[in-house]
Parts: C-alpha cells; structure tokens; sequence
C-alpha cells in the first residue's frame, strides 16, 4: 500500500512538506517552512531563539512532530529524543523557502536530492551568511533522470517558475504514479519546460496529482515577464536623464534578466547588489541558465553601501564582498549621474535615497506577492517615494499559473486523483473540477493510493 501524507502546503501558500510511503521506501517532496502558520506565533522580532529554533517551532506543531527525522543538535531541550533517521530520501522542487529553508533541521544522513542550480542557491545563501542549511549529502539531478529508492522511482522534469532550476516530480510507486508540481506557470520565458512537464505526467496515467494553487482564486489577467520587460523599457524611455529604481526578488533571475535586458536596450548600466554579484557568479557555473558573469560583463556595475568607516575601505566589508569591489558604483556616482544607471535598491536599502538624492525618477516595484523575504508596509514605501520624488510603477509577472492554466493541467495529467496544496482555497478546486476526484488534504492525515 502507498500513502501519501501532507505535513503542510495544506490550506496555506507554501511550508510544502509531502511525505510518500511505499513498503520500505519514505520519502519526502520538499521541506519548506509555512510562513503563514509561523505568523501566528512569531512576527516582528518575536522569533524563535536563536538556540532553540526546532523546539520553538515544535511548541506550536509549526513543523511535523516526528521520530528519526531531526538531527541531534537541533533536537536539544525538544520533547523528541533523537533517533537513527527513519527517512530515505528528501527531493527538492527549487529554492524558494518556503520549499526548501526547514531542510536545515533535518538529520545529515538523510540524502537531499535537488537540482544543480538549486545547489548553487543554497550555497550562495550560506556563504553570504542568510542562512545555514548544515552539512548534508546533497545529489543532483536533471531531467531525464530516474532514482531509485527502494521500491520507488522518482522522476524529476523541469518546469518554469519564477526561479532557475525548479522541478515538478514523477513519482513511480507500486500502486501507480503520483504526480507532483512543485511551483509552476506556463507564462515565463521557459514555458515550453512546463508544457514537457505535464505531456510526461500525463503519460504516465497518474493515481495521483498534487498540485500547486496559489493562483486558484484569481480570475484576474496575469501578465507575462515579456510585457514587464516592455514596461520597464516605457518607463526607462520616459526617464530621460532622471534616476530610475527597482525591487524584484532576489532570486528571480529571470527578471534580472528582464532589468539587464531593458537597461542594455536603453543605454543604462544595471546596478545590482553584492548578494546579486554573488549570486550570479556562482550561477554562471551552470551554463544552463544564460547569464552574465557580474565581473566582467560592462553592462553591470555593483553598489557598495557606505558601511562602518564611512569610507568604502575595503575591511568594511564582508569577506565575500571584497572581490566585487573592482566593480564598485557608489551613491555619489549615481547622484552625478543618475540617466546612466538603472539602480535594484532593496526595501531594506531604501535609506540610500538619502545619498543618492535623485532629483525625481521613477521607481519599479517589481516583486512576487507570497513569501516575500522583506515587507515593508506599503504606507512607508509611498512615504519615502513621495519624499524623493520618485513616480511609483508596479510590473510584476507572477510565478504561478493561473486559474485556466490550472484547471487545464489537471484536464492534461488526467489524474485518478487530484490534491490540491499551497493554496488558501483548496475547496474551489471542487468546485471548479466537478468531473474529477478532488480531495482536499487534511493536514498530517494520510491517503492510500
Ligand atoms: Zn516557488
């Protein structure tokens, strides 16, 4: 018998955790934390301690309560002993966190199994100090691949989201295949990825499908990355001479691409973050994903913050920092000459505007709307844009599929069964898909196949 159990992504947008069981085999489908459910206990600087981060979360049942699954240091003052590890395997669709960040609690001897890229990401997060994921055995894939676990056989294939190596997952179990997403859209630069994706799914007449809804409740139109790429172009031709800002997410390359692209086409330099800078050159390293290498391509330069001596001395900054600094733009720089760049300026960096002083500009808010790494409030932002002077746009192209996208998937994969997760309206899959089985999980219950 296989039973697939959620530990999460169960009526909230994200915090995946999907545990599949067949005989021998466990294995996992993501690991993610629930930033929601977090928000009822932990907001602001109310966080869990530094110290005593898993037994903060288990209190509140923010993460599964389970034997042989934690690692021993984390599991220090929780009320669950330590225990060999009862798990054989954890699959990684991306690297956005709410997919990947609980991995860190995990006990090392169980493999995590991600795509190259996403490999990168989460190195790149660690070396610069966001995050420690810990030491674990981590195994690449690409697609076309086939592990074997036990009695399962689990089949990655790229799709297209809002994130460079994301997959969805075929899972070949001994009761027929189960089908999952992970996150996906069919609208971005790589749609063609997302099309093979559910062409392969569907091939394999699934038992099951698990699939991704963030968008579910949304009848309204989404637009595409390329009609971004076409506004910030407006925006930058109406700017002539002036400043021009933006904020996108961090990890999104392919909108880094869309403000490269748009800032070369306007005879701009794209000025991006040292986190940026790092990140791209790690990435580079997959030849894969297309893009530029930060250090010698002349169309970027990096901004470098004034940080302790006031001075851009180079010991101000982090170790992984100081390479970029050959390539270095400063707040005076852009305040001289604010028609040649077009500036990322990060929420959290916002009091740069303060030496940069643009004489009026135009800024992009160009960011995804769920697990948002930074908030500001949206009253302060208009505060400081006002201050400056500084026109407010808002080009964003979402990471998800849409309603019509959605229910013709399931209509593609022609399920047994459907599963709806990370959505906060898992009921309207019901409603929407009368011909099919739908049954919207429960969290921690498990369903046999
Ligand atoms: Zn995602």
């Amino acid at each position: 018998m296989v039973f697939i159990t959620f530990h999460g992504g169960v009526r909230e947008i994200g915090g995946n955790r999907i545990l599949i069981e067949d005989s021998d085999a466990k294995l996992w489908l993501d690991f993610g934390r629930s930033f929601s459910a977090e928000r009822r206990f932990y907001t602001g600087w109310l966080q869990p301690r530094s110290h005593s981060q898993l037994p903060d979360l288990l209190e509140f049942d923010l993460i599964p309560r389970l034997r042989g699954l934690y690692a021993q240091r984390h599991l220090e003052g929780s009320p669950i002993p330590h225990e060999e590890p009862q798990y054989d395997a954890v699959f990684i669709s991306h690297a956005h966190a709410d997919h990947v960040d609980y991995v860190r609690f995990l006990d090392p001897s169980i493999p995590i199994y991600c795509g190259s890229g996403t490999k990168l990401f989460l190195e790149a997060s660690e070396e610069i100090g966001h995050i420690a994921y810990g030491k674990h055995s981590y195994k690449t894939f690409r697609t076309g691949d086939r592990i074997r676990i036990g009695d399962v056989e689990v089949e990655p294939i790229h799709v297209d989201h809002s994130i460079p190596a994301a997959y969805g997952f075929i899972i070949h179990t001994s009761s027929g295949s189960i089908v999952y997403t992970g996150d996906l859209r069919r609208h971005g630069p790589k749609g063609e990825m997302t099309e093979e994706f559910l062409e392969a799914a569907a091939k394999t007449e699934p038992e099951a499908l698990i699939i991704e809804g963030t968008k579910i409740h949304e009848e309204t139109k989404r637009i595409s990355e390329e009609e971004v790429y076409i506004g910030v172009l407006g925006v930058l031709e109406k700017a002539e001479g002036k400043a021009v800002f933006y904020t996108q997410n961090r990890r999104d390359t392919d909108r880094f691409k869309t403000f490269y692209k748009a800032a070369k086409t306007s005879g701009r330099r794209l000025v991006i973050t040292t986190w940026t800078a790092h990140l791209l050159s790690k990435l580079v390293e997959d030849e894969h994903l297309d893009l530029p290498d930060p250090m010698k391509d002349e169309n970027i330069a990096i901004y470098f913050r004034r940080k302790k001596s006031g001075r851009y001395r180079e010991k101000d900054y982090y170790q992984w920092e100081r390479p970029y600094l050959e390539r270095m733009v400063t707040a005076e720089e852009i305040r001289r000459r604010p028609g040649e760049y077009l500036v990322c300026l990060e929420l959290h960096h916002f009091p740069e505007l303060i030496d940069i002083r643009p004489q009026g500009g135009h800024y992009i808010y160009s960011m995804s709307e769920h697990m948002e790494e930074e908030v500001l409030e949206e009253g302060v932002m208009r505060n400081w844009l006002s201050h400056f002077s500084l026109r407010l746009h808002q080009l964003h192209a979402s990471g998800h599929m849409s309603r019509e996208e959605l229910l013709k998937a399931v209509e593609t994969i022609n399920p047994e069964k459907v599963y709806p997760i990370h959505t906060e309206h898992p009921k309207l899959f019901m409603k929407l898909l009368r011909e099919w089985k739908v049954e919207t999980p429960t969290r921690g219950r498990s369903y046999g196949l």
